[in-house]
């Protein structure tokens, strides 16, 4: 996968008239193929599978950062503006939301919250971002990317077009895995780190318990601590779901607690060292045989 960080965003560094020495692009890199900004990994990887090596794909939140949390240097923001094509998440990524108010950005934008329907976060009075670990909003998102990728690349539409093909049969298959793989378990919830997977759990009709709320960085209170274990016991609750980009300690003094293991599932918000060589799909595939096993599904 070619998607590189934000701050080697070549083409519109040279654009602005930025020296080498801050932003060192060879002639090769600098080419003009347009380039296209995500603001974190899920909506990256559908950029980079759309559009191949016809766009140039920078994702706004490194690698092993945790994307609700990440902030934008000014040099980012420049960057931010010069770009072709950016997909943003209205109310992900306050940082992101703030940066593009401040900036008139040249480019589309793609709000993936105007894209798919969101649905209300469990037990907030706010909206649910995570809509990637949904593989049907994927779809959604899929068509609306590849509209865009191919007006801003018209010799190599077709080969977009043929690419986002790829990508819906590729997520409609995941769709099905999880629709067979989860249709008959010895339980139906499930308890995990933050509360990343709403969608998932409408869609394959589970119940998520999440140790934290939507913001991974709050803790749980001594009390809901309690409240979590006591379900983790009534329900036979086998494993505390941990995530990569976010430290596990409750969950483990959970687990500790009730007897249960630790494991990961894997909200996909963004890669780490130990999952570079994953993608969205591998790492939800990984997710199916975590939540299969955890449930005793067969
Ligand atoms: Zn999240």
């Amino acid at each position: 996968m070619k998607i590189v960080p934000m701050k080697l965003l070549c083409a519109s560094a040279v654009a602005v008239g930025i020296s080498a020495g801050l932003v060192s692009c060879s002639d090769s890199d600098a080419a003009s193929v347009p380039q296209v900004v995500a603001a974190a990994y899920p909506f990256a990887f559908v950029a980079d599978q759309v559009g191949g090596d016809a766009i140039e794909v920078h994702n706004l939140t490194s690698p092993g950062v945790e994307p609700h949390d990440v902030e934008l240097p000014p040099q980012q923001l420049a960057d931010l503006s010069d770009a072709d094509l950016i997909i943003v998440e209205g109310g992900f990524q306050p940082a992101v939301d703030d940066g593009l108010e401040q900036i008139a950005p040249t480019g589309e934008v793609i709000d993936v919250a105007r894209v798919v329907t969101l649905q209300d976060a469990p037990a907030e009075a706010t909206l649910d971002p995570h809509i990637w670990l949904d593989p049907q909003r994927m779809v959604a998102l899929t068509n609306a990317v590849a509209g865009r990728v191919a007006s801003l690349t018209p010799d190599r539409a077709s080969e977009v077009r043929d690419n986002a093909r790829r990508l819906i049969d590729a997520l409609h298959e995941l769709d099905a895995a999880y629709r067979s793989g989860l249709a008959d378990c010895t339980r139906r919830t499930f308890v995990t780190s933050h509360a990343a997977f709403g969608y998932l759990a409408a869609r394959y009709d589970l119940e998520m318990v999440s140790v934290v709320g939507l913001d991974p960085t709050v803790e749980p209170s001594p009390a809901e601590q309690a409240a979590i274990a006591d379900t983790v016991t009534r329900e036979g609750v086998t494993t505390i779901f941990t995530e990569t980009l976010v430290s596990s300690a409750v969950a483990e003094t959970i687990a500790d607690e009730t007897g249960a293991r630790v494991r990961t599932l894997d909200p996909i918000e963004g890669l780490t060292e130990e999952t570079s060589d994953e993608t969205y799909l591998t790492l939800m595939r990984a997710n199916l045989v975590a939540l299969r096993q955890a449930n005793g599904c067969s």
